[in-house]
């Protein structure tokens, strides 16, 4: 398998080039955006990990023109936090993914090899369980119809519950993927995002059965 990485930062590209490199992928990495463009245009990759602020051309317009050439090679957007709002439109045009900085290499993993198992033109992917959806593109989340607004953390959370719905996720799980390396996390850290999260999809809907259950000892399933 191999993986482009468009990173102008020399330290974070050259990690991950290495991370990647010891789980056996073939990596190329470019510092600018015009590079990566031309690498991603011309050479066939498995997937590309993408810097957002780049020089030369930005990330969007890299993803933008790719698709536009209809190359559908799979792309895991990299932002700085904060950023993920303003790029929700970018993303729209045709990334397939996105992680934010900092983030764990673990995840990083992860992701990239999700992303290779989806077929090469990407369908729009809705998260469900029961009456409650999540569209992780375009960062929507509706029960029974009404959206439901959750912050950044809240909707990582509940992306990684509806992800492994029907599974029990402990608390270390949890953290491991939905916080990063340099989060402060106090013990009660999942407990009160959980808490948040109940109070949005499940405490509005009285009348409907909680989503959300607590697995006493062991941790927390959505479903
Ligand atoms: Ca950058």
């Amino acid at each position: 398998m191999r993986i482009l990485v468009v990173e102008d930062e020399h330290r974070i590209a050259n990690s991950i080039k290495k991370g990647l490199e010891q789980e056996n992928y073939a990596v190329d990495v470019a510092y600018n955006g015009d590079d990566g463009y031309d690498l991603a245009a011309t050479e066939d990759y498995d997937s590309i990990i993408l810097d957002l602020m780049l020089p030369g051309m930005d990330g969007v317009k890299i993803i933008e023109s790719l698709r536009k050439e209809k190359i559908h090679t799979p792309i895991l957007v990299l932002t700085a936090k904060g950023q993920i709002q303003d790029k929700i439109k970018g993303l729209d045009s045709g990334a397939d993914d996105y992680l934010t900085k900092p983030f764990s290499f673990e995840e990083l993993l992860a992701r990239i090899r999700a992303l290779m198992r989806r077929p090469k033109i990407a369908v729009d992917e809705v998260l469900a369980v029961a009456d409650l959806t999540l569209n992780p593109k375009t960062f929507e989340v509706k029960r029974a119809g009404k959206d439901v607004l959750l912050s950044n953390k809240e909707f990582a959370l509940l992306e990684f519950l509806l992800r492994n719905k029907t599974r029990i996720m402990t608390k270390d799980q949890i953290i491991g993927h939905v916080w990063d390396y340099d989060s402060d996390i106090l013990p009660n850290t999942v407990e009160v995002y959980i808490r948040n999260l109940r109070n949005k999809i499940d405490l509005p809907f009285h009348n409907k059965k909680p989503l959300i259950q607590t697995i006493r000892g062991f941790g927390y399933k959505i479903g």
